[in-house]
């Protein structure tokens, strides 16, 4: 199976690359994008900043403590080389294959012969081995290549690269096993990584190693840092936290690696703490986009309703590790609620980061750009991750990478079979075909305009009986589904039909598209009298580029009783400008009064995924009300 996550059991299965295709629509052009322009994009800046010339440089023996990059530019070649696997697997693109090929012989060359791979410690004049472990993500990288392999295993077969991945992780089994060094990293991701390579193997040693890791985790392992050891969770163990805290991605890369963990062992205490922590979190620390995140100082997970839109962070690395963390859930439950949350990040964090041409990313994602960004330089790398534009690179360029990575083997993330049938999570035109155990093989073509159209259309592909289960969004009330020409309603959760399908017969769900208001808990301070606007799975926002004048977003509030107008690829409110007060002091002892000169006016509404595609903007999310 050509799966990124292949569980031994769970309440359904994911179905692979070699299952599903994604055949056009809103995420076929992303995938071509990433195919043909963000690959390449992102190995000639690696190639251009020196990161991939720190294995020649090992090899030769010409290393250096000052060496270009962070102590974590190795990740971002094993991404790539990760998107590149998934990306062969997808189609046999036989540049992918070179790119592999040419970026795995460099890395081979890195390695020592024990099988340690680090191009920043432990060689010449550079810090020992394992030193820092706080902050010097040794095993992090580690942990990357390991995925990078078990996409190339699932693809391809044992290659370079596994055998490489293979030399590594028995090192550090054998460097932090039980009768090792009782460490862990300061960034979660060896314990992903080992588990699923372990998965991939089966090798039960590496899962062994992640659950080592994991359990160690919470004890003040780590030495204590200015931003406590919450920030890289080390502060209580996984079992008993009840939310996600600390540095977003660090907190999600190991949440999902313990899902891993627990279903491999059939640990339920494990799987329930990690339900318990999502739960909590998506509820009370998630922003409407899916964004996680909400404080700058340490990329991190804010307090209960502190999720203020101007200074969320959300770095898009945090929305593809939820997605990884939901995914596990999901297959693990079966839960319809973990794919809902996989479709709010996929259309509102993952589509937002690249631009049209694949070649710039957004790396924070906040809810609302107060200044318009400086227009970005192509040839420049960004120093900040909240510039308000998009950028090329970045000074850490995590964000790129972990991009291309998830839409290379997105059509992983789409549906999933049980014993019975065939479920659809995220519609896509596509075409997917499970085996079940008992020999039967569902078929079907989805044909779809989605998320423009409401309309999927489920052509099933060949006779038999079977159950299709088709995913009612939460946010979809009043879908129905047509099979014979009988339209019937369908609750949100998922929608089944069972019964002896004839080839060529079609399953059509339609999903309400209108744009609605989306209003937020009144413990959220921050977007306190503010109401969004979405439409279907996408979160729309307003852009200054659309106001009469310049400064009109801050004159901007909108009238809640005239509900928003569908329009093409967005929506329309009532809204009103008054320019506001020009004071010497923003306070005062009267409530501000009305402004006089008031001006109504159609406000459009673009989804949030496009902003900034017409030039640096100021735009947001939640808007403040006032009725006409
Ligand atoms: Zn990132």
């Amino acid at each position: 199976m050509t799966s990124p996550v292949l569980p031994s059991h769970g309440r359904v299965r994911p179905l692979g690359l070699a299952q599903v295709s994604i055949t056009g629509g809103f995420w076929g052009s992303r995938q071509a994008v990433n195919a043909t322009a963000t690959l390449s994009h992102c190995e000639s800046w690696m190639e251009r900043l020196g990161w991939l010339a720190n294995f020649d440089r090992v090899a030769d023996g010409t290393t250096s403590p000052d060496r270009p990059g962070w102590s974590f530019s190795d990740s971002e070649v094993y991404k790539l080389l990760e998107a590149l696997s998934w990306e062969w697997g997808r189609t046999g693109d036989p540049e992918a294959e070179a790119a592999i090929k040419r970026l795995t012989a460099r890395v081979a060359r890195a390695q020592d012969q024990d099988g340690y791979l680090n191009t920043c410690f432990g060689h010449g004049e550079q810090p020992p081995r394992y030193s820092d472990l706080e902050m010097g993500h040794e095993l992090y990288n580690t942990g990357h290549l390991l995925q990078a392999a078990v996409a190339r295993l699932r693809t391809y077969g044992e290659d370079e690269l596994v055998r490489i991945a293979r030399r590594a992780a028995d090192h550090v089994c054998r460097t932090f096993g039980p009768d090792g060094r009782a460490g862990i990293c300061g960034h979660p991701e060896i314990e992903v990584g080992l588990a699923e390579f372990g998965r991939a193997l089966g090798e039960e040693r590496y899962i062994e190693q992640a659950r080592l890791f994991l359990d160690r985790r919470g004890h003040g392992t780590l030495r204590d840092i200015p931003l406590g050891r919450a920030y890289f969770q080390d502060d209580i163990p996984i079992r008993q936290a009840d939310v996600w805290r600390g540095h977003a991605v660090r907190a999600l890369y190991l949440t999902a690696a313990a899902v891993d963990v627990a279903v491999e062992r059939g640990d339920d205490e494990l799987l329930s703490a990690v339900e318990r922590q999502w739960e909590r979190s998506v509820a009370r620390r998630t922003y409407i986009t899916g964004g996680m995140g909400s404080r700058h100082q340490d990329e991190g997970f804010g307090e209960d309703w502190e999720l203020p839109p101007d200074r969320a962070y959300c770095e898009t690395c945090a929305g593809v590790a939820s997605i990884m963390v939901s995914w596990r859930l999901h297959l693990a439950t079966g839960d319809v609620r973990y794919a809902d949350l996989i479709e709010r990040t996929l259309y509102n964090v993952i589509a937002t980061s690249p631009s049209p041409d694949g070649t710039a990313f957004f790396y924070a994602n906040p809810l609302h750009q107060r200044a318009s960004g400086r227009p970005a330089d192509a040839d420049e790398v960004s120093p900040r991750a909240e510039a308000g534009v998009r950028a090329a690179w970045f000074d850490v360029s995590c964000c790129p990478t972990n991009v291309a990575r998830t839409l290379a083997g997105l059509q992983g993330y789409l549906a999933t079979a049980d014993d019975d049938g065939l479920q659809i999570h995220q519609y896509a035109p596509s075409t997917i075909r499970a085996e079940l155990p008992d020999g039967r093989e569902p078929a079907v073509e989805v044909e779809t305009a989605y998320p423009e159209s409401g309309t999927i259309r489920v052509r099933i592909m060949n006779d038999g009986l079977w159950t299709l289960a088709l995913r009612v969004p939460a946010w979809a009330a009043g879908a129905t589904l047509v099979e014979d020409g009988r339209a019937r309603p369908v609750e949100p959760g998922m929608a089944t039909v069972r019964r002896a399908f004839r080839a060529g017969e079609v399953i059509t769900l339609e999903l309400p598209m209108e744009p609605r208001f989306t209003w937020p808990d009144p413990r959220i301070d921050a977007v306190r009298g503010c109401v969004a606007v979405e439409r279907g799975p996408e979160v729309l926002c307003v852009e200054s580029h659309d106001l009469p004048h310049p400064g009109g977003l801050d004159a901007l509030a909108i009238d809640p009783l005239s509900g928003p107008r569908a329009e093409p690829g967005g929506a329309r409110v009532r809204g009103r400008l008054a320019a506001p007060p020009d004071r010497l002091w923003a306070y005062s002892g009267a409530a501000a009064a009305s402004a006089a000169d008031v001006e109504w006016i159609d406000v459009p509404l673009r989804p949030y995924h496009s902003w900034a595609h017409r030039g640096p903007s100021s735009m947001r999310v939640w808007l403040p009300i006032e009725k006409e």
